[in-house]
Formats: C-alpha cells, structure tokens, sequence
C-alpha cells in the first residue's frame, strides 16, 4: 500500500466533509471478504496477492460516494457494506467515477459486468461508455434541492437502516 492518494476523502473536505473514525475498521471488514478488484480478471491469492496489491494497491469503493451521503444527509451510507465494492486504481477512476473523481457510477456493479475482461484502452474507446461518461451525476453541490430529497428517498428504500 505505497502512496495510494484518498480520492474519496479529498472530494469530501471540498464539501466540509470527513471520513468517520470507523472507516478504517469498515474497510478492513470489507477487503476481508472481498480483497481483490471486481472489474479485473485476475483474482490473485495468498503470496500473489499480497505482491500484486504492492505493485497495483486496491481501493474501497463507495458506490454512493462519501461526499454525497453526506451533503443529501445520510451519512450512514460512508460505512454500509452494501455501499461498498474493492476496485483497482484504474477501475476505480475509469468504472467506478466515470473518470471524474467529483461524480460517481450509480450502477458501476451493472459495468463490472458490462466491460468485463476488456482492457481499459477498449473500454474507454466504448461508444456505451462514451454515453455513460456524458450521462454521470452533476457535481452535487449542482443539484436542486429537489435533486437531493429524490436521491435520499431512493437509498433509504434500496440501504434501509
Ligand atoms: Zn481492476
């Protein structure tokens, strides 16, 4: 785990936002059951996973990203495993952002699936992905209060507490 930057906890100080001091135990909860990549063929274990991670670290996803939870006001969201998915750098960015750190793939779980075993050069050169690219979220602090509640009600019925 050498230099990997905290994409998601930049984009939340921009909104006054911070990781919760449970995070860290979330995360390691998380890789516990699901240590590698989603989006990459390779799932490496023992000794080659630990040598792979070394070279090519592995991030913590939020589907929901961090800073949206917090701003729509349901910060519980940051520690749901279900909010959750292990992604590459590269698949982090590319499936799991839509190559936008500041918005986010609602349905990055369908895209997993949707790319798979493609190289991120096909991927990105996708006519679906071009569409999907241009149709990601709005930055949040865009969105209409409206926007916001709408968002809220659908999560609290898809991750009820
Ligand atoms: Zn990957």
């Amino acid at each position: 785990v050498l230099f990997t930057k905290d994409h998601g906890a930049a984009v939340a100080a921009l909104h006054g936002l911070k990781r919760s001091p449970d995070w860290s135990r979330a995360k390691k909860a998380h890789l516990a059951k699901q240590a590698n990549c989603i989006a990459c063929v390779a799932q490496p274990k023992g000794l080659a996973r630990v040598v792979t991670h070394l070279f090519r670290p592995v991030d913590v996803h939020h589907i929901i990203p961090l800073h949206v939870c917090g701003v729509i006001g349901l910060p519980r969201l940051e520690l749901d495993a279900r909010n959750l998915v292990t992604l590459c750098g590269a698949h982090h960015l590319v499936l799991g952002h839509l190559g936008d750190y500041a918005s986010y793939n609602p349905v990055v779980k369908f895209h997993v699936i949707r790319f798979f075993g493609k190289t991120l050069d096909v991927v990105l050169a996708d006519v679906d992905y071009a569409r999907f690219v241009q149709e990601r979220p709005r930055e949040i602090s865009l969105w209409t209060p409206d926007e916001k509640a709408v968002l809220r009600a659908k999560l609290e019925e898809k991750f009820p507490a």
